[in-house]
């Protein structure tokens, strides 16, 4: 029997987003641009009373791609939010005791040709005539010396190959993004919701009830309702996968401290005893943050670590947050589809959380359902964005598998633990050939592998065979060409402060 033609009335016309967090008013903000109001209501309902999660300071370069979408002027962006640059992270003791590297954005050196770069740099490492990674990458470079600009356009210089992204104030971003969105048209709903009505015969969400009583009718309903999952999982039942096994950090403890000295453009993550503390630079503050195994530390001990590792002096007191690693069993189940912490959560070593609500939104977007809510879109949109959550779940595994500390017992679980088998195999590939290779949909790009991988102490034992078409003269003579343009383009940039000053300072540089 042949479908039923589609008809104008099969077409959304009202999207309900329940939750005024980040993930909220990012879906309402960019949902509102495209689809207009001219054919879709949008409405978000939040709850004051419940409040949002508040943290979430730090991003990643696909970031400026929303931004675009939503026609953000960045350096209105940066001053709005008290934000600065984020070139790439530093880790710190995460190999072993005392030794530092770094992740940067950007690019290494550049391929020539079919010959990739970290072909050649293996060859020389092992055959002589390699310098340290970073000195490869301007991103690296230029944050050790606490210097950004924006990349260039055009030219064959490193400066071309500048890749950044932002830190910025969790709150500002989110009412950012609501003024956006509000401007857009999208109506602001406060108030709790109470029940998810769902409708006898397919099972659909019909509305959901507010405490008031009110009823909120949608078409489509975007759960951004926070960890609990209110819609897809209390309503609907979406189960949850768990990946506690791999990535055992299930609390965090985090506060605001007065900064010292000039914002740094770049990360830092610094291993601790039973897992990592964060430290992200603002205009206004520092935030920090002790991300740990509550089955290897109590919370006052991990409270009292961070505190007596603070740059400046602490602004507020320690507040605890806790959390379960892992994603949803399914991401869009009937007409109901989950971002955000109701999505899953993976925690925030590579700052990814944000990233993965941009992606749902635009995954969403190629795939917005009519009324009928085909099963073939929804089956797609959580095969993707389940093989997205495992790609990033992999990357994050390798920073705590692949380490020499053995100092306490949560380095020596994660170091002994198995892991899963597709990064059991990147991680065979790279040990015997030095190569890495990137799947299809795979966030990280090769130059963020290298990076974690080298910076974790895996050391290849051999080379990519292409990297033999290059005599290793020239190879030689190659490599240290990029290495010297790139020290020398480093001084014109401007230092990160200045650059900020003179762009997008904040007006008043308060808490
Ligand atoms: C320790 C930690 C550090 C993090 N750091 C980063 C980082 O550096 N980078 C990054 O990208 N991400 C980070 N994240 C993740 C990031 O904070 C979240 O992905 C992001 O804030 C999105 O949160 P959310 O909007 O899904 O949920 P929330 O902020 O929890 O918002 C939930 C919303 O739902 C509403 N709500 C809930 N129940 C109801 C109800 N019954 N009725 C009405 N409204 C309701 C609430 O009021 C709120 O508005 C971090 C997370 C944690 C835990």
């Amino acid at each position: 029997m042949p479908e039923s033609r589609l008809t104008t009335n099969d077409q959304l016309r009202r999207i309900a987003i329940i939750g005024g967090g980040t993930a909220g008013w990012m879906a309402a903000a960019a949902l509102s641009r495209i689809l207009g109001q001219e054919t879709v209501a949008i409405t978000l309902v939040e709850s004051e009373e419940i409040g949002t999660i508040g943290v979430g300071e730090a991003t990643i370069p696909p970031i400026q791609a929303f931004n675009n979408l939503l026609g953000i002027d960045e350096d209105e962006f940066v001053r709005e939010t008290k934000g600065t640059f984020k070139l790439g992270i530093e880790f710190l003791d995460w190999w072993r005791l005392g030794h530092r590297y770094f992740h940067p954005f950007g690019v290494y050196g550049i391929d020539f040709g079919p010959v990739p770069f970290e072909g050649l740099w293996h060859r020389l490492r092992l055959e002589g005539g390699a310098e340290p990674l970073d000195r490869y990458s301007i991103c690296a470079t230029a944050a050790a010396a606490g210097r950004f600009m924006r990349p260039q356009t055009g030219g064959n210089t490193p400066l071309s190959h500048i890749g950044y992204a932002y830190h910025f104030d969790a709150g500002l971003y989110a009412g950012f993004l609501r003024r956006q969105a509000e401007a857009a048209g999208v109506s602001r709903r406060e108030g709790r919701v109470v029940e998810v009505c769902l409708d006898g015969e397919q099972g659909l969400i019909e509305a959901v009830r507010l405490a008031d009583d009110s009823r909120i009718e949608a078409d489509l309903f975007i759960d951004c309702s926070g960890f609990r999952g209110l819609l897809i999982a209390e309503a609907l039942g979406a189960g949850f996968e768990d990946w506690g096994q791999w990535l055992p950090n299930d609390r965090a403890v985090a506060v605001p401290s007065a900064n010292v000295g000039p914002p740094t453009p770049f990360t830092r993550s610094s291993a601790r005893a039973a897992g990592w503390q964060w430290r992200i630079p603002l205009q206004h503050r520092t935030g920090n943050g002790y991300v740990y195994s509550s089955r290897h530390v109590s919370d006052d001990e991990a409270a009292a670590t961070l505190l007596s590792h603070l740059d400046g002096e602490a602004l507020a007191e320690p507040r605890l947050l806790r959390f379960q690693t892992g994603r949803r069993a399914a991401f869009w189940v009937k007409n109901c589809v989950a971002l955000g912490l109701a999505s899953g959560f993976m925690e925030p070593l590579e700052s990814t959380s944000i990233h993965l609500v941009q992606a749902g939104i635009a995954r969403l977007l190629e795939m917005l359902p009519t009324r009928r809510f085909e099963p073939a879109d929804i089956r797609r949109y959580n095969r993707l964005m389940t093989a997205e959550f495992e790609s990033i779940r992999d990357f994050l595994i390798l920073h705590f598998h692949a380490t020499e500390r053995d100092d306490t017992a949560y380095w020596r679980e994660l170091g002994a633990m198995s892991v899963p088998e597709a990064l059991q195999e990147r991680m065979r590939i790279y040990a015997a050939t030095g190569r890495i290779f990137r799947e299809a949909d795979d966030l990280f790009t090769k130059t963020s592998w290298l990076a974690v991988m080298e910076g974790q102490g895996l050391r290849a034992q051999s080379y990519d065979p292409l990297a033999s078409a290059m005599p290793l003269d020239e190879a030689r003579a190659r490599l240290a060409r990029i290495a010297t343009a790139t020290a020398a383009a480093v001084p014109h940039m401007p230092t990160h402060a200045d650059f900020i000053v003179r762009n997008c300072a904040a007006a008043v540089a308060s808490p």
